[in-house]
């Protein structure tokens, strides 16, 4: 089935109503049948409900939904984009290990990897996500995963996700896909050989900026990977915590199931039953939307590039891209919604954000309403001037969310605020 039949169906059925809508399951527990029935579902031997922040069955369709879109076995939702990243990192590293992230990634992304995780001992190495190369150099016995974003956000570069996959799989890592911006319409690093894939729900999924929420999803026979993989020895030997449980003995998702069952348990972002609900209304239009998004993003990218304030503008869709080939053959239907430009400094950035009137000055993107940041002195200010320059954010850089309003509209917009 194509993504606009699987974004409207997959995952539900009618319920025992005959519910056409999915309803919102807006319960902290679930009763049980008897006592034997609770213990089943305690030791998995059977599957089912069993409190909020384990599982629930609004977010359950969520989840389904999601995976099918992005070709995945399986899904599971949390609270925020950063919680599903934090739970990819978490679920593979401990203290002495290292994961691999590419330096052109959300500033969130950057402080959890670059501070708040080395605080638990696990050490992050970075590579130029335009120059996978770099990857192999970085890797030893104690590498645990590869992160990176399959369109970045704010540079908005486009991985080789083949060398980068190449590599990952020559010294058996996980790759880790953060698909928020491509959205799975335009990009499914699952068909592409990547291991996980992670998203911002909160961005293009809600489409219309409405709620925080994430997802964290799993290809098919990821347990070909992990068994007796040295790397993942936790996957592999008794979960003590877990009455000696062996993930990698079960005939389940494996990855996606430790998140629930260790993860989700001990550390609880686990989404709100009326969140998913909020994502699975945003789904049923998401192809459409992102169709829109990112024909208005082209024109916008192709405008900015003929106008003399402007130096420079990042958008995979115009062929003057340093990325356009890279673009062309992983993502081909659309580019999404997410430009960069460059303006001579820090002053003229800021005036043009103070001027627009129809993108609104907000540190979001996805939103059906379009958007203007300047990310240096907002969503990036807490990176050194050295960070900046890495994450390819330099001062005078505007970000554009580019929403679905009109496009003439949007442009006109932009043309009063860089000439006024
Ligand atoms: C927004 C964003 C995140 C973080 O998601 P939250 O839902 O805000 O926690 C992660 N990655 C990318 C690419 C994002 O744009």
């Amino acid at each position: 089935m194509q993504d606009q039949t699987l974004a409207i169906h997959a995952g539900y059925e009618k319920d025992a109503q005959g519910t056409m809508a999915v309803p919102i399951y807006q319960s902290t527990a679930y009763e049980f049948r008897d006592t034997e029935h609770a213990a089943n579902l305690f030791s998995l031997k059977e599957l089912g409900n069993i409190y909020t922040r384990l599982m629930n069955p609004t977010t359950d369709v969520f989840e389904k939904r999601f995976a099918s879109l992005e070709g995945a076995v399986a899904g599971i939702g949390t609270a925020s984009g950063m919680s599903a990243i934090f739970y990819a990192i978490a679920n593979v590293a401990e203290a002495g290990d290292n994961i691999l992230v590419a330096k052109q990634v959300y500033g969130g992304t950057t402080t959890l990897t670059g501070h708040t995780i080395k605080r638990f001992g696990i050490e992050t190495r970075y590579f130029d996500v335009n120059n996978p190369s770099e990857i192999e150099a970085l890797i030893d016995e104690k590498s645990k995963l590869i992160l990176f974003e399959s369109i970045t956000n704010p540079s908005v570069d486009v991985p080789d996700f083949e060398a980068i996959v190449a590599i990952a799989n020559k010294h058996n890592i996980l790759t880790c896909v953060d698909n928020t911006v491509a959205t799975p319409i335009f990009c499914k690093p699952i068909a592409l050989g990547c291991d996980i894939v992670v998203h911002s729900a909160s961005k293009y999924t809600t489409g219309q900026g409405l709620a925080i929420g994430g997802i964290l999803l799993e290809r098919e026979n990821l347990v070909e990977k992990i068994k007796d993989n040295s790397r993942y020895s936790h996957f592999n030997e008794p979960d003590e915590s877990y009455h000696g449980l062996v993930y990698s003995d079960l005939p389940l998702p494996l990855f996606t199931l430790r998140v629930r069952l260790a993860l989700l348990r001990d550390l609880g972002a686990a989404p709100s039953p009326f969140n998913s609900w909020l994502y699975i209304q945003g789904l049923e239009t998401l192809a459409l939307r992102m169709r829109q998004h990112s024909d208005s993003a082209l024109a916008i990218a192709t405008f900015l590039e003929n106008h003399p304030k402007v130096k420079k503008v990042n958008y995979p869709g115009l062929e003057s891209n340093k990325n356009y080939t890279l673009a062309q053959k992983y993502l081909p239907k659309g580019q999404s919604g997410l430009l960069s430009f460059e303006v001579e400094d820090m002053l003229t950035a800021k005036a043009i954000a103070d001027k627009t009137e129809i993108f609104k000055l907000v540190v979001n993107i996805g939103d059906s309403k379009s958007i203007i940041t300047h990310p240096a002195s907002t969503t990036h200010q807490q990176l050194s001037k050295q960070e900046l320059i890495e994450a390819g954010v330099p001062e005078g850089l505007v970000r554009l969310s580019v929403g679905i309003e009109d496009t003439n509209d949007l442009i006109e917009d932009l043309r009063k605020a860089l000439e006024a």
